[in-house]
């Protein structure tokens, strides 16, 4: 996708999340106090209300767990990267993300497809998508 998307929203929450996919890095983060790891960054843990957080990498590897082919753009910027392909992936680690499936055979995803995460310039951020398995193109 390129064009004139929007650019991600950083807030201290996200701060080190957006840091780290401008390295190509997808990061999750971990309460330390109970383990739990999750997706969205937010402020405390919503098993144990901690607000000790710290972050780790993850493998960047997941599954297909539902998707939706767009048709019809819902802002203008989306319209010149119609059909697009957004799913839900639950991440090997757990934590379940909404992200877009591009690259070759992007249109060819399905329930339990195996994906990974590549990275799409996005003004002056890096926004983490997935691509089938051992596709190629993409960002
Ligand atoms: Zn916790």
């Amino acid at each position: 996708m390129v064009g004139l998307l929007p650019e991600p929203f950083v807030n201290a929450d996200s701060k080190a999340y957006w840091a780290a996919a401008k390295e190509g890095r997808l990061v999750l983060q971990q309460c330390a106090d109970c383990g739990h790891v999750e997706f969205m960054p937010r402020h405390v843990c919503p098993k144990c209300w901690s607000e000790n957080r710290t972050w780790t990498d993850a493998a960047g590897t997941g599954t297909v767990h539902s998707f939706s082919i767009v048709h019809r753009a819902p802002l203008p910027a989306f319209r010149e990267d119609c059909p697009y392909v957004v799913a839900l992936i639950d991440l090997d680690e757990g934590p379940r993300m909404i992200t877009n499936i591009v690259g070759d055979g992007a249109y060819q995803v399905a329930i339990g497809s195996k994906v990974e995460v590549c990275f799409e310039d996005r003004g002056e951020a890096k926004l983490p998508q997935f691509r089938l398995a051992g596709a190629g193109g993409g960002p």
